[in-house]
């Protein structure tokens, strides 16, 4: 079968390749078909070897697919099982977060795409303990969003919290952004803004206000912290959500926050300092939160929200390609024309049963 795989060390060294179909190598693996699988920036990162990796390695961890073959000890799932899988493949299962079920933050943790191969192929074979079944009615490719909608379910509902009729402002407009955006109005938060650039408006804009963002403020063309404050009485956001990574941005998020609010963390940062206004932040007594991945429970609220919500999610798709056309579709995403992209498996182009 064809991948998609980061080949080598380096800038780059990304292609097309032919690589062996998986076997179920442990009775407690399943054998799946693969039916989409999201971009993501940590594929951008591997990529351009910003991130950890260990080639010859498929790229992709936010695939959904269907069940062909059990390992003997698996029991729960049998094929036919349409399913999405955390990205926890190799934890160390010993150290002090694995024990109290956060694996998401094992130092020793290893995932699809970078870790082990991923799910830009046709097949993947996974341990059954990382397995969610998608709810009837939800197609693949929007199940295939479950991994970044968990993590905004973990920053935003588990890790902070919405209250009732809070003010958000999610600052920027990327997948994980717009996700938050509609996390965040999903769970209860009575007006959402969102952040960007010129270059958010015709797609990303488009998208989050589609998704349930009730405004949207271009940073490029407006004072965001006067946009804020002008939209709230003077007041401030309750609750600020941070998805840019970019410290021109963190420099104002307690700003726009009102005094006694939160701010929540989950966008990566080209080097690893960022500044702050700190005194405002004491002196308003902000709580503010970081984040990294998401939580086993995360997923379950992840599938029954996609299943349940009011905004239809195919809103945040831009993209379904084959992985034939990766280069343009990579393109695309760095220059802001994407929302989600994902690559379904030529043999899975027609239907997609969408009816
Ligand atoms: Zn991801
Ligand atoms: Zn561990």
């Amino acid at each position: 079968m064809l991948g998609l795989v980061k080949y080598a060390r380096g800038v780059g060294q990304v292609g097309i390749r032919e690589v062996e179909k998986p076997l179920i190598a442990a009775p407690d693996q399943v054998l799946i078909k693969l039916k989409a699988c999201g971009v993501c920036a940590t594929d951008l990162h591997v990529l351009h070897d910003t991130f950890r990796y260990w080639p010859p390695v498929v790229l992709g961890h936010e695939f959904s697919g269907e069940v062909v073959e059990t390992g003997g000890e698996v029991e729960d799932f049998r094929p036919g099982d349409r399913v999405v899988a955390e990205p926890k493949t190799i934890v160390c299962g010993k150290c002090e977060v694995c024990k109290q079920g956060k694996t998401n933050l094992c130092v020793h943790r290893r995932a699809p795409g970078w870790g082990v191969n991923g799910g830009m192929t046709d097949y993947i074979a996974v341990p059954e303990r990382l397995l969610h079944r998608i709810p009837e009615g939800v197609p693949y490719d929007i199940a295939a969003l479950c991994e970044p909608l968990a993590i905004a379910v973990h920053e935003i509902d588990e890790r902070c919290g919405v209250d009732c009729a809070d003010v958000v402002l999610v600052n920027g407009a990327g997948p994980i952004g717009i996700l938050a955006a509609y996390v965040a109005k999903s769970s209860g938060a009575s007006r959402v803004y969102l952040t960007g650039r010129s270059k958010s408006e015709p797609i990303r804009f488009k998208a989050a206000l589609a998704l349930g963002a009730d405004g949207v403020i271009n940073v490029e063309r407006e004072d965001p912290v006067a946009r804020v404050l002008e939209l709230t009485g003077g007041r401030g956001a309750d609750l600020v959500v941070e998805a840019s990574g970019a410290p021109a941005g963190i420099r104002r998020l307690a700003e726009m926050t009102r005094i006694g609010g939160r701010i929540t963390c989950i966008g990566l940062c080209p080097s690893d300092e960022a500044a702050i206004s700190w005194n405002t932040a004491m002196y308003k007594q902000l709580d503010i939160h970081f984040n990294f991945s998401s939580s086993y429970t995360s997923w379950g609220k992840a599938l029954r929200l996609m299943a349940s919500s009011r905004y239809d999610l195919a809103n945040a798709i831009s993209h379904r390609e084959t992985i034939a056309d990766w280069e343009r579709v990579f393109r695309d995403i760095e220059e802001e024309r994407a929302v989600k992209a994902m690559f379904i498996p030529a043999d899975e182009m027609p239907g997609m049963g969408r009816g």
